[in-house]
């Protein structure tokens, strides 16, 4: 199945358009905004716009849709076009180059998952960018272009690059890739959490702000892509997507599990708060610590958009108001280098005490 055509973002379509145009679009690029807003498509996008051969410049400026690399990249098989998300890795291999096939493997099977069904949720908490993944970027960088005259580089998540002892040379080559990339390649990142990336990966790309969109796009998307215009939980769905079609999907009404797991987990939390503070211990000793941090977050997000839509049905607003603000408090700390297992247990502290 083709990727279903991006909604809304016109502005940034604009003046992204308008950059290529001019021969002034940066290389390395850092798409920054809310989960699930269409960051990563964006990025598709610009790859379809960069690597179109009908793209002359003129009054359109981007992908055509009907040429060849056009279709490529719609159907996720262009060769120039090299799109890195987290993975996790089931196996360790004993030498690097081993370990570099296994990511690829991973990444070919996320892809060809995501050829099939082209709408999907977030990577597991646990997947990352590791070093195998950063090695196979870097030989990818290295190769010249198969198709046209450049090679685009989309990584999703880019938050989940993580350093690795033992793997500085890696890390160094990634960080001069970015700061000076081969000619012919530009590379975008994208991040919901751009604080918790490396400083010096952010550094070294033009940041670009991805805001949310309005709720009669999320609307048009849900009704035209997901076929939910008789769906009679229409605009509470929308209203609950906050802006970002990817909620929709993580809501748990087109199938997948994601959405489901993160809200089981914030109504445990929740029992937990009001079970006591033995539960609310629990709970925190439940979590794994660090490397989760990913699906912790996502499950405060989940916590956020409830006690957001118990404020919007007008229960004890007060009370839900300071839940809110230590949620998001704890959000933020969950995203710096603090346990998942600490902030939980303060957090639930907090809310379990008498307000
Ligand atoms: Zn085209």
């Amino acid at each position: 199945m083709p990727l279903p055509p991006l909604y809304g973002h016109e502005g940034i379509r604009n003046r992204l358009a308008g950059a290529i145009a001019s021969g002034r679009l940066p290389q390395g690029l850092l798409f920054e905004g809310p989960q699930g807003v269409g960051k990563q498509r964006l990025a598709l996008w610009l790859g379809q716009a960069l690597l179109c051969e009908r793209n002359d410049g003129g009054a359109k400026r981007e992908g055509c849709g009907d040429c060849r690399p056009c279709r490529l990249v719609l159907t996720l098989s262009h060769p120039d076009l090299h799109w890195f998300v987290p993975v996790e890795l089931e196996r360790r291999a004993a030498d690097a180059d081993k370990q570099v096939e296994l990511a690829e493997e991973a990444l070919g099977e996320v892809l060809a998952a995501r050829r099939e069904r082209p709408l999907y949720e977030r990577p597991s908490g646990m997947a990352s960018h590791g070093i195998a993944s950063v090695r196979l970027l870097l030989r990818k960088l290295a190769l010249t272009p198969v198709m046209g005259p450049r090679k685009v580089f989309v990584i999703g998540d880019a938050e989940r690059l993580v350093p690795q002892t033992g793997a500085e040379a890696a890390a160094n080559a990634l960080l001069k890739a970015l700061e000076e990339p081969p000619p012919d390649t530009v590379l975008v990142l994208t991040t919901a959490e751009p604080d918790a990336l490396l400083a010096t990966i952010r550094s070294r790309v033009v940041r670009v702000r991805v805001a949310r969109l309005a709720d009669s796009v999320v609307t048009a998307f849900a009704q035209r892509e997901l076929g939910l215009a008789d769906e009679p939980s229409l605009s509470q769905r929308v209203t609950a997507a906050e802006g970002c079609i990817g909620r929709l999907l993580a809501e748990g009404g087109v199938g997948g599990t994601g959405g489901a797991e993160r809200g089981e987990g914030a109504e445990r939390f929740l029992h937990a708060v009001q079970d006591g503070p033995v539960a609310r211990l629990g709970f925190a000793l439940s979590l794994q610590p660090f490397q989760a941090r990913g699906g912790f977050t996502a499950m405060l997000d989940e916590l956020l958009v409830r006690l957001r839509s118990e404020a919007r049905a007008g229960k004890d607003s007060g009370k839900v108001v300071s839940a809110i603000a230590r949620v998001v408090d704890a959000r933020e700390l969950a995203q710096g280098n603090v346990n998942p297992q600490l902030v939980a247990a303060v957090l639930g502290e907090d809310l379990g005490s008498p307000r």
